[in-house]
């Protein structure tokens, strides 16, 4: 069968967006050769990552593109954040995620404990110290960030998490949110956690010294995101595809994680717009020497979007182009460069507004669009599909689906 043998989705995160500057989006100003000689190729359309008008979270957007119904596999962003991390999580596992975070008399102080960056002798004095009712696993991550599963029978992710979300509120004491044994016992162990977790951390000396310095305390943990870890039948089976997974936020890659993919970790990869994205397609290129499927995330785009920068994100996309055309993709491998949702600058938060994409490789057809953009997409020989239908039409294209009827 003469078909490409392999795929390479590229998700520019939060990369669409709405008309402002010039009524052009962020995407039609920026420099595009790369993206637009794909165009050129292949074939456009937009696309409804979940649904028409439904504003898409980067997890259950990015579990639709690969396939998964975020109705069935999304439990919450706790289990995929903490398999991001590089916790070992489990199906049924109760998993949070985390904020390091001052606070003072039950009060937060700042969300972030002043954007401290080096919270490993905290983390460690909370697996070390803290003794809670069930097996737990903490884990830091970057920044102020964390994660926290609770392992055991009888535990429940239906109770309300810690985090009051904004400063100068005072920190949630969480209760269960159904009433049955199991959750109320995880609420007294949540609040357990808090408890132990102030006495601990606040008289440590790397928080006396912070104090010191003027600095804010990381002196809490708050928790958000709670959700059981669900069992995703792996990426492999479902396709018969080797799957790799290259990003950098805890929560991509915990999706690929999850579903079985090999991460090829980047070093420099941040997430914000200064990432290390050349690092990031050099990967790539790595993994397509024995992998048939490569997910590459690009987040910058998304940063710039919810800091409502059109200037920083169409640079930025312009940046994407010149490295995205370093990729070593030929015909035989389907190319698709898509976002995982809009995040417009007029809006500073994701939107429900279809997403641009194009697939180009061996049997694609081809349209009469050539630039790569919101304009022209929706003029696109694709038109408008939703993100669960993305992957049998890349799995048809690798001669993969199997006939429906005789
Ligand atoms: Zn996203
Ligand atoms: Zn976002």
């Amino acid at each position: 069968m003469d078909v490409a043998k392999k795929i390479v989705l590229v998700v520019l995160d939060g990369g669409g967006d709405r008309p402002t500057v010039g009524k052009k989006t962020p995407l039609m100003a920026a420099s595009r050769p790369f993206l637009d000689h794909m165009a050129t190729e292949g074939i456009l359309g937009i696309m409804d990552v979940i649904a028409p008008g439904t504003p898409p979270g980067s997890d259950t957007a990015h579990l639709s593109l690969l396939g998964y119904a975020p109705e069935e596999a999304y439990t919450g962003r706790g289990p995929f954040e903490a398999a991001g991390v590089g916790i070992n999580v489990r199906p049924g596992d109760i998993a949070f995620r985390g904020n390091f975070a001052t606070v003072k008399d039950g009060m937060v102080v700042d969300r972030r404990a002043g954007r401290i960056s080096d919270t490993r002798q905290l983390a460690e004095a909370i697996r070390t110290r803290v003794h809670l009712d069930c097996e737990f696993i903490f884990k830091e991550s970057v920044g102020h960030r964390a994660a926290l599963v609770l392992r055991g029978e009888e535990l429940s992710p239906m109770i309300r998490s810690t985090d009051p979300l904004h400063a100068g509120e005072p920190i949630v004491s969480s209760t269960p949110l159904k009433d049955d044994d199991s959750s109320t016992r995880t609420a007294r162990i949540v609040n357990e956690f808090t408890r132990q977790v102030h006495l601990i951390l606040k008289d440590l000396p790397i928080n006396r010294e912070r104090e010191r310095h003027g600095q804010l305390p990381a002196n809490m943990v708050l928790l958000r995101g709670a959700g059981a870890v669900p069992h995703l039948v792996p990426f492999e089976q479902r396709t018969g595809l080797k799957a790799a997974v290259i990003a950098a936020t805890a929560l991509v890659i915990g999706i690929g994680k999850l579903t079985g993919m090999q991460y090829f970790p980047t070093k420099g990869a941040t997430g914000h717009i200064n990432s290390n994205i050349e690092g990031k397609v050099d990967n790539v290129n790595k993994a397509l020497k024995d992998h048939d499927f490569i997910l590459l995330n690009i987040k910058g785009a998304d940063e710039a979007g919810h800091d409502g920068n059109f200037d920083v994100k169409s640079k930025f996309l312009s940046h994407v182009d010149r490295v995205l055309s370093k990729l070593d993709i030929d015909d035989s491998i389907i190319t698709v460069i898509t976002a995982d949702h809009s995040t417009p600058v007029s809006l500073k938060e994701h939107s429900g507004d279809p997403v641009p994409f194009l697939i180009r490789g061996k049997g694609v057809r081809t349209d009469q669009t050539n630039e790569f953009n919101e304009f022209y997409a929706a003029q696109g020989g694709m038109h408008r599909i939703r993100g669960l239908d993305m992957m049998p039409v890349l799995m048809d294209l690798l001669g993969l689906r199997k006939k429906f009827g005789a």
